[in-house]
């Protein structure tokens, strides 16, 4: 097992993965830029290296200077976390090249799936239901146009180096699929540096439902269930909780037996997530995220396996500690992202907490960095905080979320815990009724 694991990122993950470390004995380096130099995870952490002033392209996504000290402090894992560097293979590879582990899967393996085209491509190999559209990328308006006639409308055009949400183009004629294209690859080219899209089917009313997997690339691959991602907004998540309620055990153990087999196939080590649309009882693959995810814990609470143990396991080369049949389903979790944002504008709201409070008692885990007397820096993520809760039912987690928003303080900065609330209420959401439109359809905005 690892003697020391460095922790190639910031805020409440970084927190998350140094308190896994700890659990397993393993020693910690913290690593941080000039803004987050009070951080909870800078002063729990074992030993802390400075790398950086505050922008991101010079600290947390500066390859030479996170190696540097992961050299100096003799760190021998280096866990990337969520966002930054994690899914970024030329860093996997420049880890490993220098004698460290890199804790996620193999460069190759983070390739194939970091370029959505040909992670569908290697996902209908595998035998996992794709969204109908192009095969492969498309360029010019004639082939696009083409390809639209095949795949009917509405369509979307996505950036084949897309994420978080951005570079997604929606077309409803043939009329509209030139202009769709041009700006599609325009803000592809300058969001990610790629300006490679292709074409897909746009779904009316899917949910986004994501089977959690892990595997240790000698063969052994389980997953964990599956997670309901529908409440969105701009594409990007807000509440998420698991099981779905639209989901049942049968169509459950179809689904992760689908992706488990995959998955072995492709020899796949590290923790992994496939996202599907779910429509009319059919999956659609959309994508593979390579690394842990933000909404990890809600998997956690009803499996009980720490997924960031798990990881590190596995990365170290032991085997899974865990066979499918080990994983029963126990309850229901919801987890809320708290953001440092306005709850009805979404302007941003990074300051200094005034106060803080977190709630507790049975079932309530809360993922957060956040203290009384820190300062939100500006330059990141506007996540803080995630709150966590655990139910036998869905009926008692959301009674525990309601009375935890409750209580949970956190001053001097606006946070989207209003807003939670108020979507909590929603006679849709207590019925578990909503798709990935809902959440932008309430506030008016579609
Ligand atoms: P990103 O990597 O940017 O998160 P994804 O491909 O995972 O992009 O898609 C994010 C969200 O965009 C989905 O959860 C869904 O709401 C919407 N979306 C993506 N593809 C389609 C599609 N073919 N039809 C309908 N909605 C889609």
């Amino acid at each position: 097992m690892f003697k020391k694991v460095l922790i190639a990122n910031r805020g409440e993950v970084a927190l998350r993965i140094h308190r896994a470390c700890k659990e397993m004995g393993i020693q910690t380096v913290a690593i941080h830029s000039t803004a987050d130099e009070d951080a909870m995870n800078v002063r729990l952490a074992d030993e802390a290296v400075c790398i950086g002033p505050p922008a991101p392209k010079d600290s947390y996504l500066n390859k030479a200077a996170i190696l540097t000290a992961a050299n100096i402090t003799g760190a021998d894992a280096i866990h990337p976390g969520v966002g930054f560097l994690s899914e970024n293979a030329d860093f996997a590879e420049m880890v490993e090249d220098h004698g460290i582990t890199f804790i996620g899967p193999s460069a190759d393996h983070m390739r194939v799936m970091g370029d959505k085209i040909e992670a569908k491509e290697t996902a209908k190999k595998l035998g996992i239901p794709v969204v109908p559209g192009s095969d492969g990328g498309v360029t010019t308006d004639e082939e696009a146009m083409e390809i639209a006639k095949a795949t009917g409308f509405p369509l979307i055009i996505k950036a084949a180096a897309g994420g978080g949400g951005r570079g997604m183009k929606v077309a409803n004629s043939l009329a509209e699929v030139p202009e769709a294209l041009s700006i599609c690859r325009t803000e592809a080219k300058a969001a990610f540096g790629d300006d490679a899209v292709y074409i897909e089917r746009y779904l009316g009313n899917p949910r986004h439902i994501e089977v959690q997997l892990i595997g240790d690339g000698q063969g052994g691959c389980i997953h964990l269930g599956e997670r309901d991602c529908s409440v969105q907004r701009r594409h990007q998540k807000v509440i998420e909780e698991a099981p779905s309620p639209a989901i049942s055990d049968e169509i459950r153990a179809k689904i992760g037996k689908t992706v488990t087999d995959a998955m072995k196939k492709l020899g796949y080590k590290s923790a992994g997530t496939i996202e599907f649309l779910y429509e009319d009882g059919e999956f659609f693959f959309i994508e593979m995220n390579t690394r842990l995810q933000v909404e990890h814990p809600i998997s956690e609470m009803i499996c009980g396996v720490d997924l960031v143990q798990e990881q590190i396991r596995v990365a170290a080369g032991e085997k899974l500690s865990k066979t499918q049949d080990d994983i029963v389903l126990n309850g229901h979790s919801i987890e809320c992202r708290v953001t440092a944002e306005h709850p009805e504008t979404f302007m941003p709201s990074p300051g200094l907490i005034s106060d803080y409070h977190q709630p507790g008692g049975l079932g309530v885990r809360v993922d957060s960095h956040l203290y009384t007397g820190y300062s939100i820096p500006p330059y990141y993520d506007s996540l803080v905080s995630k709150l966590i809760v655990h139910g036998v039912s869905r009926e008692e987690c959301l009674a525990r979320l309601r009375r935890a928003l409750g209580e949970y303080v956190i001053g001097g900065i606006e946070t989207t815990i209003p807003l939670h609330q108020k979507l909590i209420e929603e006679p849709d959401f207590i019925k578990g009724d909503y798709n990935v439109h809902w959440l932008e359809k309430l506030m008016g905005l579609k």
